[in-house]
């Protein structure tokens, strides 16, 4: 199958196009900058918060697109009392914005196929919201209200749309936080440890294997049973 992955440079999007690339798939990175090795997939430079840059990354690939993985996303953290309009916009245009109109560019080829798979990288922070990530929080709440909605118009084409919500992936994204806040977020994940961005790319190929395909507008939780 032809996948695209966006921000599959680094952390769970570059987990994912190794599982992809594994099992035979054609992927495609949609990212700011290339991985730094080589990953088997190829790399389209889009910047995802801009639609002409994502029009012009689709016009890249020729044939069918049967997998699109939403992933690309940013964090501006700031109180809600201080947060700058730069920041809002920053962050709902790539993880919002962005994500739903790399979806219209997908779909207008998904449509004339037999079966298509869309997978929504939200958060759980997009489903019981978390102190000083307003806008990130935002971001990824409408991300499930974009899969949801979606999955109920696409599902006579057959794309299958989803999001997949998780708690504290091991990235670059988490790793800023201090000692202090990962030691307390642990003490609300059962399973006693982080995520590995493998945890979340084997829930992608699971989704996107044939075997889930009774699925749609769902948002899997994978969080090592996080209690928010
Ligand atoms: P990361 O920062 O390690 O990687 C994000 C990737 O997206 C990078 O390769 C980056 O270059 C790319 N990217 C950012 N802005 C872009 C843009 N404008 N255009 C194109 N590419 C862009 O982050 P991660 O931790 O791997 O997170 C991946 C996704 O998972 C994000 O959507 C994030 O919100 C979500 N998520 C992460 C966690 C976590 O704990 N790490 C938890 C829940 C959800």
């Amino acid at each position: 199958m032809n996948a695209v992955v966006t921000g599959g440079a680094r952390g769970i999007g570059r987990a994912i196009v190794e599982e992809l690339v594994s099992r035979g798939d054609t992927v495609f990175i949609f990212d700011c900058s290339p991985p730094e090795d080589n990953l088997g997939a190829s790399f389209i430079q889009v910047d995802i918060s801009s639609l002409e840059s994502i029009r012009e990354g689709f016009e890249k690939i020729n044939g069918p697109i049967d997998i699109l993985v939403n992933n690309a996303g940013i964090a501006r953290d700031m109180l809600a009392v201080r947060l700058r309009e730069a920041d809002w916009d920053a962050v709902l245009d790539v993880n919002l914005k962005g994500a739903f109109f790399c979806a219209q560019q997908a779909l207008k080829r998904m449509m004339k196929q037999k079966k298509s798979y869309i997978i929504n990288i939200s958060s759980v922070v997009g489903v019981v919201g978390n102190p000083g990530q307003i806008n990130y929080a935002a971001s990824k709440a409408g991300l499930i209200a974009v899969t949801k909605t979606l999955a109920k118009e696409y599902a006579a084409r057959n794309v299958l749309v989803n999001a997949i919500a998780p708690g504290f992936i091991q990235t670059s994204m988490t790793e800023k936080l201090s000692d202090k806040v990962k030691q307390e977020a642990l003490t609300h994940i059962p399973l006693n440890r982080f995520g590995t961005p493998q945890d979340v790319a084997k829930v992608v190929s699971f989704l996107t294997s044939g075997n889930a395909d009774y699925l749609t507008g769902q948002v899997l939780h994978v969080d090592g049973g996080m209690v928010v």
